[in-house]
């Protein structure tokens, strides 16, 4: 690669947080190049077609629009020529096998009817505990999401004093499910509510109360489709990297970062080496440091934290129409304590999953033919230790027809006119992820947020960090977090 009269910025990996950090970098006015080992952007944030059908390949919840939104603000351009996305009006329908049926309306006041209609808990308690996730949301975001934990100064501030004047409200010393327990005391609404763990693939019975701050990304931001799918979250934001003259280098796979002295110069790739003033690895923080830095002292206590959950996905051409399914559907299991005891301690596969149905087809519409459904059907799984996978999914698919069958009605396997198979070895070796997790480490421990890496290296200089396994951690929303704090860490160019 030849030298730029600006000063470079070399990025490893275009997942969304590697095209976010790219964005950043550009603004700040370096010439940025992203180096992807795959042929496509959006690592988990991709998309494929089959026999006619559509389907987002991994994430299919957008919440938190606004951190998207700002990328387009900081680099002066209108959102709308690029991405348009609209707030759901009904957030998700939930299905219980007693027959319950919930539907989670975006509006807390018909929520709160609608759980008072169905179940023990009272619209004024339904109330109240959102009120609770509001105020949770609001004293640990300026603090965990939106700085570095690593740097003493961001600590002598106002919202961390206000956090830590506060930390006995926050339940961080008891688990998210006894949280809920004594909150809510049904049990249909305190398993809808431990539920929101797994949106950092944790366990409700483990991770701390804190975790309620979560439903209020949902109910009090809002929970959002982007018009054309997901994907079009990962294209908008390629396109507007590339108007403002960021390079894309496709198939092109990091190998080493190279140190001289105590600073990083440039990156080694299957297509010859990338000199660098600046580099950002957006690669998982195990490999980065396994593979891009074997010459430096891996921080082992970091990096062998406990990673989150990983998933399994069946993505089906359905050849029919479900009217009582909607965007985002979620069938539970009857026991989720056994559940979860088997995915995060016995690392297998509870014979009755809590099953999530993800149909874009319902919100637009030529993502299936005319009359037919593209289902994305997932159950949570233990990340890849080694089991058997090919056991494993043979014995899911049976256990999640057996229960839709059940809980529809109906007679699946007829329906089902193609299929595609994801699972944690094959999202390991598509994006790099450790095991398989689909958020980096868990947030199982109480102390999770302070075991994650920095955004920056302590040992090596012009090298930084971004991604779903780094601070402050995984889903969509974090990770265009990471590449913000990231590149809040590169200095200015004098
Ligand atoms: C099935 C599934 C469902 C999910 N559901 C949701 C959801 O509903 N909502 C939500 O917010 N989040 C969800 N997530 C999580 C979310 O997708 C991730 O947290 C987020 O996309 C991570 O982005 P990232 O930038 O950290 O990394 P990744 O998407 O993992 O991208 C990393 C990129 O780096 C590239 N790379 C790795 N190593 C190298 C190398 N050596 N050289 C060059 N390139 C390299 C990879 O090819 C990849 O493109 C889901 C994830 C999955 C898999």
């Amino acid at each position: 690669m030849k030298k730029a009269d600006k000063p470079t910025c070399v990025i490893i990996g275009a997942g969304i947080a590697g095209i976010a950090a790219s964005i950043r970098m550009a603004v700040k006015g370096y010439q940025v190049h992203v180096l992807e080992a795959n042929s496509f952007a959006g690592g988990k944030l991709s998309e494929f077609e089959l026999q006619g059908f559509r389907f987002d390949a991994g994430p299919s919840l957008f919440t938190m629009p606004q951190n998207v939104e700002e990328l387009f603000k900081i680099a002066g351009k209108p959102i709308e020529k690029y991405f348009a996305y609209k707030k759901l009006e009904v957030i998700c329908h939930y299905f219980y096998e007693d027959g319950t049926v919930i539907h989670a309306f975006a509006d807390i006041e018909r929520f709160a009817q609608e759980v008072a209609q169905k179940t023990q808990v009272s619209a004024q308690t339904i109330k109240q505990f959102l009120a609770k996730s509001r105020f949770k949301f609001e004293i640990t975001n300026p603090v965990f999401l939106q700085k570095s934990l690593h740097k003493w100064r961001n600590y002598l501030s106002l919202s961390t004093l206000k956090g830590i004047l506060n930390l006995h409200r926050l339940d961080i010393f008891q688990s998210l499910h006894r949280t809920n327990q004594k909150l809510l005391k049904d049990e249909r609404m305190v398993q809808f509510f431990d539920r929101y763990a797994t949106y950092n693939g944790s366990d409700p019975y483990q991770t701390p109360g804190v975790m309620n701050v979560i439903p209020h990304l949902e109910f009090g931001i809002g929970a959002f489709f982007p018009i054309k799918g997901m994907y079009s979250i990962t294209q908008s934001l390629v396109n507007l990297a590339q108007d403002l003259g960021v390079r894309f280098h496709y198939q092109t796979q990091a190998q080493r970062i190279e140190i001289q002295g105590n600073k990083a110069i440039g990156v080694h790739t299957t297509q010859g080496f990338f000199p660098a003033e600046c580099i950002i690895s957006n690669m998982d923080i195990v490999g980065t440091y396994h593979k891009l830095l074997p010459q430096l002292k891996a921080p082992q206590k970091l990096l062998t934290q406990p990673k989150s959950s990983s998933a399994i996905i069946f993505y089906w051409g359905i050849s029919q129409i479900f009217p009582e399914l909607s965007l985002h559907n979620i069938f539970f299991s009857r026991n989720y304590a056994e559940e979860f005891k088997h995915i995060f301690e016995y690392k297998t596969l509870y014979y009755d999953p809590t099953i999530y149905i993800n149909i874009t087809s319902k919100e637009k519409p030529d993502d299936a033919p005319a009359g037919m459904e593209n289902w994305f059907v997932m159950i949570n799984a233990p990340h890849n230790v080694g089991q058997n996978w090919d056991e494993l999914v043979k014995q899911a698919r049976a256990n999640i027809i057996q229960k839709l069958n059940r809980m529809l009605k109906t007679n699946l396997e007829p329906l089902i006119v193609c299929e595609h198979v994801l699972e944690p070895r094959t999202i390991e070796s598509r994006t790099s992820s450790t095991q398989g997790a689909l958020y980096g480490n868990s947030s199982n421990n109480r102390y999770a947020a302070f075991l994650r890496h920095a955004n920056f290296s302590t040992q090596i200089k012009n090298l930084y960090f971004c991604g779903g396994s780094v601070h402050p951690g995984g889903g969509i929303p974090l990770s265009l977090l990471s590449a913000k704090i990231a590149t809040d860490c590169v200095p200015s160019i004098l």
